[in-house]
């Protein structure tokens, strides 16, 4: 079971509980059970869904997402429960694996008709301002790892806090952020399928310290070819964050949209993979992939 941080365990409330109420007089016992029922009913809910209004955050002017109860970013919509990431552990490429980036140079990165131009130093490459990069090879069935950390001195709230992402076929954004007590709309958080599903739950680890993704990404398959093309699968996701596993075999609504509802338009069934500059100088390293 996932603990939640700070949250109190009900069994241990319960066995409190039982060991008070040996003794006591019979009315007085009942009434003192009714309340400690109620005791362990709030503690019992602390580990659920946060029931945060993000009124501060958000949008509830966009359009309703497709069998949703929720807007696109919607501001009402309950934020993942924070939880405790497993401890981190170092994981090399495995056998078979195509290394995107050892630490060394964006050698397997472009942007634009050059070589990733992110700043490369201290065995991490650095969002810079110079704008997105994406491989140059292409990919769709994948299992991705990729480490990152958000800036250490935080700047800004929300959305504006360590922004980056992780663009599979250059559209499908498994969204990067410093989501560490910092509040934004669900579908945005760390590890949202981004403006569309958020994480079960918030297993980010403080700004600056190394996070890890592993996804099992699936391309969307369509039927014919060109613009005619129809979708017979959708893309789908499978994320682990920081070890816990925040999507289950996920599909995605369509290619990500910012305040829209996303859709999809038929591509070719490998394309390159996106790293978001987002004007956060988000740091990456060890990130490899092997193809499914
Ligand atoms: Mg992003």
């Amino acid at each position: 079971m996932i603990a939640g941080r700070g949250s109190t365990s009900t069994n241990e409330l319960f066995g409190r509980t039982t060991a008070i109420l040996v003794g006591m007089p019979a009315r007085t016992s009942a009434i003192f059970s009714l309340a400690c029922l109620a005791v362990i009913l709030v503690a019992g809910c602390r580990s659920g869904p946060q029931a945060v209004k993000n009124a501060d955050y958000g949008y509830s002017d966009t359009p309703l997402l497709p069998h949703e109860r929720w807007r696109v970013h919607d501001s009402a919509r309950p934020l993942p429960p924070a939880v405790d990431p497993r401890p981190f552990i170092d994981v090399p490429p495995p056998s078979g694996a195509i290394v995107l980036f050892d630490g060394r140079d964006l050698a397997q990165w472009k942007s634009g008709d050059k070589d990733g131009q992110w700043r490369v130093e201290s065995g991490y490459a650095e969002v810079n301002g110079t704008g997105s990069i994406e491989t140059k090879a292409s990919f769709g069935d994948c299992h991705l790892h990729i480490e990152w950390a958000t800036p250490e001195i935080v700047v800004g709230h929300g959305q504006e806090r360590g922004n980056s992402g992780v663009f599979f076929m250059g559209r499908y954004e498994v969204q990067i952020l410093d989501s560490f007590e910092n509040p934004t709309y669900a579908d945005g958080s760390a590890a949202a399928l981004y403006g569309q599903v958020p994480p079960a739950v918030n297993a980010s680890r403080k700004p600056g310290e190394w996070q890890t993704y592993d996804i099992v990404f699936r391309a969307p398959r369509f039927d014919g070819e060109g613009p005619d093309a129809v979708l017979v699968t959708p893309a789908y996701a499978t994320v682990v964050h920081n070890g816990i596993l925040v999507h289950d075999h996920i599909a995605f609504i369509g290619a990500t949209r910012h305040r829209e509802v996303a859709t999809y338009a038929p591509h070719a069934i490998e394309l390159p993979l996106a790293l978001q500059d987002h004007g956060a100088p988000v740091r990456f390293r060890n990130i490899w992939i092997v193809r499914l």
